[in-house]
């Protein structure tokens, strides 16, 4: 009743800033992102872990700062993604994350690039509460999949998935819900068919083909499909490229959830990878604090005035 009537609060300061364009904020974040490390095995070249890119800290979360983290926002979470960058099976306690979230009532997700799914851990997954577990796999093949995901070995991911499917048949599990998320781009466009197939038959519960984010897109890119229907950007008259959808100077994101580094800094949302907008730390101030302090309120106020003041919106669907 609490977490709906949160929810409630959220909905109406949302749609009353956009009327009166003041960031007005009532309620507290419903969904949260938190990272559980930023180490990863592969090396997928539009991300940062991948690139080892980061300007900020690398590392792992600690189970203190989860409880924490935990403790003062489980009274109005409904939705955890345990995931921000980073290979989150990589954690050595990734499991018990889970189930603490889940122990406190809260539907906890993860997403993965499905390398660490094996006989050892697979009925520790189907018990520790995870309730959606999201699948990067973009190719059909190995020298496709490897071209994205460098370093990555495509049989180990369906090997990975197949164990835990039939598992969760044998033991008569619902969760977790197994999204399988297929990234297109231009390089793998012509395996989706194939794809298709493939989903049906291993039982996938979901399959989702995803539009790709390309940091550079202004010159276009052979990441880029060729059919539009699955790119984020479109051409211009003048040969360039740009955000296929409209930016509007909102968004629902900044009034519904944050993210969490893996150090306990609080970010505004997944596009902010690198940490430069940090809201506040853990350390310093309690989740309901940084979410409504005056660095937070400044953000979203520039938001509703001009979105395209600040960088990460730019390349932003939402
Ligand atoms: S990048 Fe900007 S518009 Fe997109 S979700 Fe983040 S804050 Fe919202």
């Amino acid at each position: 009743m609490k977490k709906l009537y949160n929810f409630t609060l959220l909905y109406f300061s949302f749609q009353l800033s956009q009327i009166i364009r003041k960031p007005i904020h009532w309620g507290k974040p419903t969904t949260l992102s938190i990272e559980p490390t930023t180490s990863c095995n592969l090396r997928c070249p539009e991300c940062p872990s991948g690139l080892r890119s980061f300007t900020r800290p690398t590392g792992m979360l600690s189970k203190q700062l989860f409880e924490k983290a935990i403790e003062q926002s489980k009274d109005y979470l409904t939705y955890l993604h345990l995931y921000f960058q980073g290979e989150p099976f990589l954690h050595p306690e990734f499991l018990e994350l889970v189930s603490l979230a889940d122990r406190n009532q809260i539907f906890t997700a993860t997403s993965t690039n499905a390398h660490y799914i094996h006989e050892d851990n697979v009925d520790k997954i189907l018990q520790s509460g995870l309730k959606q577990l999201i699948v990067s796999m973009d190719g059909m093949t190995q020298e496709v999949y490897q071209d994205y995901r460098i370093g990555g070995k495509l049989e180990k991911v369906q090997k990975g998935l197949a164990l835990l499917l039939n598992r969760r048949r044998e033991t008569k599990n619902t969760y977790p819900r197994i999204v399988l998320q297929y990234l297109v781009t231009g390089k793998n466009e012509q395996q989706i068919p194939a794809l298709k197939d493939w989903a049906r038959t291993i039982g996938v519960d979901e399959l989702q083909l995803k539009t790709t984010q390309i940091y550079d897109f202004e010159d276009g890119s052979d990441l880029i499909p060729k059919d539009l229907n699955y790119s984020r950007y479109i051409p211009t008259a003048n040969g360039k490229w740009k955000l296929k959808k409209t930016i509007e100077n909102k968004c629902w994101r900044m009034w519904q959830g944050a993210v969490i580094t893996w150090d306990g800094r609080m970010l505004p949302c997944c596009f902010d990878k690198d940490g430069k907008y940090t809201m506040g730390k853990l350390a310093e101030q309690p989740i309901p604090a940084i979410w409504s302090n005056s660095k937070y309120q400044n953000f979203r106020k520039m938001l509703l005035q001009n979105r395209k003041q600040i960088d990460i919106c730019q390349n932003c669907t939402e």
